[in-house]
């Protein structure tokens, strides 16, 4: 290990009072070689991805981390170095660049050390101190309850500016829940569902399913370990699993073969949840498996369908179960086509068939942009998956609070969603959404002035339910001229809209609308509301925001107005900037004497 001794800004990491005498000797009997060094498999593991890769960098990052957290201990009683490593580990064998390894081996410096943000970014450069920043926790002690939702919400709009946020955070995460054991029934419950309600489906939307699959697992086996147990049996108890699938797998080899197709075919054995799922959806008192193997072509797409048509001459598909994500992909952005037929032994089989790039693209979602990087493309802000992050961060600035911020966020991730077709191209919504939501998801103007809307060439009303692959389109104001015999009203959303409005984004349009569109001469309370949102805005330029109005109140009285709303209306009237009372704010909270 090479400490570069005159380069850190601050070494020496808290002390530990009570370091067991066993493991003072297992550290004093292991002496460093070029085999035990902790860095080597990371190093390997990334050389193999990257062969260029700067280990130097990766190795001075290890060496920070590593002094800064010497003397902690993580619950398991493993010296605390080995969670980042194994994080940076995990990013690694997704095919992460140096840069995001180097955060994930720093990305508890900042929050469990006196290794501070300034002293990272001198060390490191502003680009790993951003993803360092990005999954550090907010302070309790600060923002009290609202901190949980306050580090979501910032570490969402971290990631925002780089995705490369997300992916140490999801391998933090998957990583604490390899080792959750350690930790009481209570917290491992708490830990696994707030697994499974923000990360799963974050994972999801980035389409990584190498992790997702591995997060769903550690999460079920926490929250059902029964059930866990008895797939767990099942899986390893099946003697005619294996022949089977290498039967079919032969037997779909040769075809494809015959019909002068170039594709690998492998089974592709089920995760446990999926499993678990199947089976409690389908009531089964067994678990419920089927076979499934995956084609993967190596060819344009349209050798997909031709592989298709081998398949079906071979084995007679089941109606109805054809589903093609290449022409429709999902909403990740995940192609294949998915057929089920009845194999030999009149078993009922799952065939995948998808390129080598789609089968990339499946298995690393958005990480495969940064294992395959193309020249000239940066691929921390450039990737199409990104589009479903942005249209979240479109809410940030109408949104006042984490709290509020958090509940969207989960609404969003919970959603099923729809595509729908509207000015010629694809367009995702929240399954229930309507031509209002359509027409905002088009542009606010468009939404601001919808009059009527046609589904799949008629009129319908604005507040119909839209469906999977309708067309839709959207008249305003101004189209509504010649083309559709309409009374034109008055310009503007209607309030009833709220009513049925699906997407958040929608919901808080409308509500802007209303409160630009308010009767002059404001309340009172309605300027101490303003100012306090105003308030929180600014701060949330700082990331930072406010549990309580305590802060407030103290800055009001040190200011010498007479309370907290004299304060608020000032801001409102703009006889003080806000951006001056968030500077005094912040001064007065981060040196309390
Ligand atoms: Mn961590």
């Amino acid at each position: 290990m090479d400490v570069d001794a005159g380069h850190s800004a601050a070494l020496g990491g808290a002390r530990s009072t009570e370091i067991p005498l066993s493991r003072r000797l297992r550290a004093l009997l292991s002496w460093p070689s070029a085999e035990d060094d902790p860095v080597t498999r990371l190093a390997r593991t990334h050389r193999s991805i990257h062969p260029g890769a700067d280990i130097a960098a990766l190795r001075r990052s290890y060496a920070i981390a590593e002094s800064m957290h010497r003397g902690q201990f993580r619950k398991s009683g493993d010296a605390y170095i080995t969670h980042p490593l194994a994080v940076a580990q995990i990013c690694a064998e997704l095919g992460m660049d140096t840069v995001t390894l180097m955060a994930a081996l720093l990305h508890d410096t900042v929050e469990d050390t006196r290794y501070t943000l300034q002293a990272l970014t001198s060390d490191f450069g502003p680009e790993v101190a951003h993803l360092v920043d990005g999954v550090t926790k907010f302070d309790k002690a600060f923002y009290g309850k609202a901190a949980e939702a306050e580090t979501i919400r910032k570490m969402i709009i971290a990631a925002g500016k780089d995705v490369r946020v997300l992916i140490i955070k999801l391998a933090d995460r998957l990583h604490n829940m390899r080792t959750l054991d350690a930790r009481s029934p209570a917290s491992r419950a708490r830990i696994a569902r707030a697994t499974q309600e923000v990360l799963v489906p974050l994972c999801d939307r980035l389409g990584i399913q190498k992790l997702k699959r591995e997060l769903d697992d550690v999460v079920l086996r926490h929250l059902e370990p029964e059930a866990y147990a008895r797939i767990d049996e099942f899986v390893n108890n099946r003697p005619d699993w294996e022949p089977y699938h290498n039967d079919v797998v032969n037997q779909a080899r040769v075809v494809l073969r015959r019909d002068k197709i170039v594709a690998e075919v492998k089974a592709r054995p089920r995760h446990y949840y999926s499993i678990w799922k199947d089976t409690v959806a389908g009531n089964h008192s067994v678990p419920f498996d089927l076979p499934r193997i995956a084609i993967v072509v190596d060819g344009p797409d349209t050798d997909c369908y031709a592989a298709l048509g081998s398949i079906h001459c071979l084995w007679r598909p089941v109606p109805g179960r054809f589903k093609d994500f290449i022409a429709a992909p999902k909403n990740n952005l995940y192609r294949s086509l998915h057929t089920t037929v009845i194999g030999p032994g009149e078993r009922t089989l799952e065939v995948l068939i998808r390129t080598r790039a789609m089968d990339r693209s499946a298995e690393y979602g958005i990480a495969a942009d940064f294992r395959y990087p193309k020249p000239g493309v940066n691929a921390a802000t450039s990737t199409k998956q990104l589009d479903w992050l942005r249209r979240v961060l479109t809410w940030e600035p109408d949104t006042i609070d984490g709290a509020q911020f958090l509940q969207s966020l989960r609404c969003d991730l919970a959603e099923t969603q729809i595509q729908v077709f509207a000015e010629g191209r694809p367009i995702i919504l929240p399954a229930g959404s309507t031509p209002v939501d359509l027409a905002y998801e088009l542009g606010t103007d468009r939404g601001d002035h919808c009059l009527a809307a046609k589904i799949n060439g008629r009129l319908a009303p604005l507040s119909s339910e839209l469906e999977e692959g309708d067309v839709v389109e959207i008249f305003t104001e101004s189209d509504a001229h010649g083309e559709l015999d309409l009374k034109v009203a008055p310009p503007g959303p209607r309030r009833e809209w709220l009513r049925f409005v699906k997407s958040p984004h929608a919901q808080m349009q409308i509500n802007r609308w209303f409160a630009e569109h308010q009767e002059p001469g404001i309340s009172i309370s309605d300027k101490v509301r303003l100012g306090r949102a105003t308030i929180g805005l600014t701060l949330r330029k700082h990331n930072r925001g406010l549990a309580n109005d305590l802060p407030l109140r103290r800055l009001a009285e040190m200011q010498g107005y007479p309370d907290l709303e004299t304060l608020l209306v000032a801001v409102v009237d703009r006889t003080v900037e806000p951006d001056t009372v968030v500077e005094q704010l912040i001064a007065m909270v981060d040196r309390p004497e």
